[in-house]
Parts: structure tokens; C-alpha cells; sequence
């Protein structure tokens, strides 16, 4: 079932807590609201789900404009990050409560609501469960339930605000793989807040991006993190070196640092060059087109790559850079703190009084790597 926001608004006591929301969310589709605290996440959700009355603007749910259909009648399921469980109910009873509280005529009958409660139960895999009470399970196993417990009323729309916001990591990552799954298999249209990035690009086939009441960006996963449109984006997207100064013949220059921009670019702006960690490497000399000597301030080994926090040297920046490095590059050379590198960047976004939109940069790869590349 598809979803049409159009021109959506909602004040409380006079505060603007959504600024004009305009979306289309095709149906089928998984779509991540991401967001800081307060941008409006929640409240979008609740007047999509029928829980709260919109100022002004109209809500369609598959073309049907649903704006003063109430919650009952809108074939929407949810789950909250702290929608808790009825204590003094059995996960099978938890489960059979939408049913069960359906006026008798479109209510299944004792042994259909019996059958349908085990089917989701497997379809959650908490089958051996059923006889439990909430007090008993994890919180992991809660939420699950609640899942169960939002699709027995057959939603066409399934709603979800920060379902896994308070479970630890590893669970959060299971939990999200295991949602994508049930979301591919019942193809309903889930739309999914978060305020972790990660969990909305892992998750989803098209992220919102909202700041402030407003859209700020709306695009697929990949495209998202390849093009962000605003710095507000670029921020938000993860960890990110910033070179902040101003254009001199095509350089970019902040104190004794320097990188020259592959482009032409208006003189004398201010500009910022965004780089992520894996699109600098570091050498041993600086080169005719880099300058940004930087010293190995912290060393993090775990992961996929090695993670290289640097202070800059001559230079000013508001946080330390972080470079990332393959395992066997690091083990080539092992840089140790202290130790004076030089960054060149192979790739970075342009933003700034120079150009409008962030603009994507590209160096051809030259200098000598310092192993540490
Ligand atoms: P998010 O879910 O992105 O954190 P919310 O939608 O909860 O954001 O809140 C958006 C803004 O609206 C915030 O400034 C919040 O304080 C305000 N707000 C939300 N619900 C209410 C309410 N019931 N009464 C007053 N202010 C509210
Ligand atoms: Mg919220």
C-alpha cells in the first residue's frame, strides 16, 4: 500500500514541530526516517499511523485520503521502542489481543485466532514461548513479540519508531537483519524511524532524511552516502575529515596546509573539503598537490581496518582526523604515535561559498605511499 504525505504541518503550543512534509513512499518498500533527536521522527509516524491530527495537509494511503480515518480503521500496525508488552498476559494471549478484541462479526473464531497466534509465532521464531509471560523474556524477545503482536491484525502498513533503540548492539544487528527478512517475505510497506545511520542504510531501499521539522534529503542508501546534499547530511552520515580555509589559486589552504582542487574554483572563497577515513592515505613526504602533515595521536586496531586518529601539525581543525587502513599496509610499516605523516586525499566533497551543491572531487592517484596508505 503506498503512502502519500502531502504538505503535512504540526505545531504544538505554537512550536513548529513539522515545517511542510512532502513524500511519496512506494508500496512494498522499507523506508528509514532518520534524524537527530527532535526533528520530528515520531510525530510524522503518529500522524501516519492515526494517533495524531495533522494542522494541516492530507495523508493518502494507497490513493485513499485516510487524514480523518481513525487509527482503528486503517489497517496499520506499529511498534514503539517502549511499547510494552501486557504483564499480565501470555505471549500467546499478547499476540491474539488484536484479534480478539475485534467486534464479533469480523472476529475468527477460537481455534483460527489459536492458529494464527502459532503462526507468527514461528514466523518470529519465539514458537516455545508462547506459554510465557513478558517479566520472562529478554528484551530482545519483547520486541519481537511486539512484532507479532502489530502483524496479527494483517497490516497492510507497518510502522516502526526506534523498535530496537534500547537493546544492546549485537541484538540491534540481528534484530534489523532478521526484519529485513520478514519485511521481504509479507511485502508490506514498513517505514522505520531511527536516529542511527548505520541502521538506516543497512536497512532500507530509500532514506529520509529529516532535520528540523523538514525533509532534507530523500534518496537510496547507496546514493545517499555517495552524494549527500547538504553538509547537514554529510554530517550525519558518519565519521568525516574536514579541511576548512580559504581558495587561493585553485588551492585550498588553512594555516601552513594546503590541497590543491582538481576543479577551477572561485577565488578567495571559503570552502571546506569533506573527506571520509578511507578516502585519504598517508605518506611519508608531502607532495606538489598535498599538504597536511598531521601526527598519529591514537591507533585502533579492531575492526575491518585500522583506524589512525591524527592531530594536525601547523594547521587548525575543530577534531582530530582519522585515517583507515588495510591490516596489511599497517603491518607494513606500523606508524606510532607520535609519528609525522602527510595526507593526500583521493577523494572528498566540496562545500562552501565556492559551490552551491557539495560538489564530488577526484585526485588521480599519485606520491609514494608510506606502507601506511
Ligand atoms: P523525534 O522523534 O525526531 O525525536 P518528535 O517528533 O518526537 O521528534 O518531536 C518533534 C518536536 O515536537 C520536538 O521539538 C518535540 O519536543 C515536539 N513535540 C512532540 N510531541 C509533542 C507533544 N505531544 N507536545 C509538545 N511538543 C511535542
Ligand atoms: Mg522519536
Amino acid at each position: 500500500m503506498s503512502i502519500e504525505i502531502d504538505a503535512i504541518e504540526k505545531s504544538f503550543r505554537g512550536v513548529s514541530a513539522l515545517g511542510g512534509i512532502d513524500l511519496q513512499l512506494p508500496a512494498g518498500q522499507l523506508t528509514a526516517l532518520l534524524g537527530p533527536s527532535g526533528s520530528g521522527k515520531t510525530t510524522l509516524l503518529r500522524i501516519l499511523a492515526g494517533l495524531e491530527t495533522p494542522d494541516r495537509g492530507r495523508i493518502r494511503l494507497a490513493g485513499r485520503d485516510v487524514t480523518d480515518v481513525p487509527v482503528r480503521e486503517r489497517r496499520v500496525g506499529f511498534v514503539f521502542q517502549h511499547y510494552a508488552l501486557f504483564r499480565h498476559m501470555s505471549v500467546a494471549e499478547n499476540v491474539a489481543f488484536g484479534l480478539s478484541v475485534r467486534p464479533r462479526r469480523t472476529r475468527p473464531d477460537r481455534a483460527e485466532i489459536r492458529r494464527r497466534v502459532d503462526e507468527l509465532l514461528e514466523m518470529v521464531q519465539l514458537g516455545h514461548l508462547a506459554d510465557r509471560y513478558p517479566a520472562q523474556l529478554s528484551g530482545g524477545q519483547k520486541q519481537r513479540i511486539a512484532l507479532a503482536r502489530a502483524l496479527a491484525v494483517e497490516p497492510e502498513i507497518l510502522l516502526l519508531d526506534e523498535p530496537f533503540g534500547a537493546l544492546d548492539a549485537r541484538v540491534r544487528k540481528e534484530l534489523r537483519r532478521w526484519l529485513r527478512n520478514l519485511h521481504d517475505q509479507l511485502h508490506f510497506t514498513s517505514v522505520f524511524v531511527t536516529h542511527d545511520q548505520e541502521e538506516a542504510l543497512e536497512l532500507s531501499d530509500q532514506v529520509v532524511v529529516m532535520n528540523q521539522g523538514r525533509v532534507e534529503q530523500i534518496d537510496g542508501p547507496q546514493r545517499l552516502y555517495e552524494r549527500p546534499a547538504s553538509r547537514f547530511v554529510f554530517d550525519f552520515l558518519g565519521r568525516v575529515n574536514v579541511l576548512s580555509g580559504q581558495v587561493r589559486d585553485d588551492r585550498l589552504e588553512q594555516g601552513e596546509a594546503f590541497i590543491r582542487l582538481p576543479e577551477a574554483c572561485t577565488d578567495e572563497a571559503s570552502a571546506q573539503l569533506y573527506m571520509r577515513p578511507h578516502e585519504l592515505r598517508l605518506v611519508d613526504a608531502p607532495t606538489p598537490d598535498a599538504h597536511l602533515p598531521l601526527r598519529v595521536e591514537a591507533i585502533n586496531l579492531i575492526g575491518a581496518e585500522v583506524r589512525i586518529e591524527l592531530r594536525p601539525d601547523g594547521w587548525e581543525s575543530d577534531d582530530l582526523w582519522e585515517v583507515g587502513v588495510s591490516h596489511p599496509a599497517f603491518n607494513a610499516r606500523r606508524p606510532q604515535r607520535g609519528e609525522r605523516y602527510f595526507a593526500i586525499p583521493e577523494r572528498g566533497h566540496l562545500l562552501g561559498d565556492a559551490v552551491r551543491a557539495p560538489r564530488p572531487l577526484a585526485w588521480p592517484r599519485t606520491g609514494r605511499t608510506a606502507g601506511a596508505g
